[in-house]
């Protein structure tokens, strides 16, 4: 599978998707579980769906990419990227039933696919709350910013070969 043009610091590797659902499982989840979620949510991308949410995207649209990982290479839409914007400071505002809501902003990769719906309820409860801003819908999202992804930060290939290298340490072309 070659999945080119998605937002992140490299085209989409579903290695790098099987690595964030590993970090992101705990005592519920077995090891042996993860292949077949991960394949399950893999073939989201062929279907141009967000793999967090399972939306399709729209013509021409550009997935943004996800937070789960420093690449930010697992495409995903916009209501879910906004979703993840907001995520840690939801968890740190989530401290009673009332707050239940923002827990739809959460969702850890072993939880994917998330309900679109309650992901946009999420979304559209931290706006009100927090940020005094309006009604989304799923799929109709404001554009409030960059995306994220290649489409805010361009697109270096060189930049990730030296992040996966260690950041800050040497560059390319040093003496050995
Ligand atoms: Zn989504
Ligand atoms: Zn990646």
């Amino acid at each position: 599978m070659s999945v080119q043009s998605f937002s992140g610091a490299h085209p989409f590797r579903p290695q790098c998707l099987v690595d964030a659902y590993l970090d992101s499982q705990d005592d519920r989840y077995a090891r042996s579980d993860a292949a077949a979620d991960v394949a399950d949510l893999i073939g989201h991308v062929g279907e141009g769906r967000c793999l967090r949410c399972g939306v399709g995207f729209a013509d021409g649209e550009i997935p943004s990419g996800s937070r789960v990982t420093e690449c930010r290479c697992i495409p995903i839409c916009r209501v879910c990227s906004e979703s993840e914007a907001y995520a840690a400071e939801a968890r740190a505002r989530v401290k009673s039933p009332d707050d239940a809501v923002l827990l739809g902003l959460l969702a850890p990769v072993v939880e994917w696919p998330v309900s679109p719906e309650r992901v946009a309820e999420a979304v559209m409860a931290f706006r009100a709350r927090y940020l005094g801003v309006g009604m989304v819908e799923v799929g109709e999202m404001q554009d409030t910013g960059g995306s994220g992804g290649w489409v805010e930060f361009g697109f270096d290939e060189s930049a990730d070969c030296e992040e996966r290298e260690g950041r800050g340490r040497g560059s390319r072309g040093d003496p050995a």
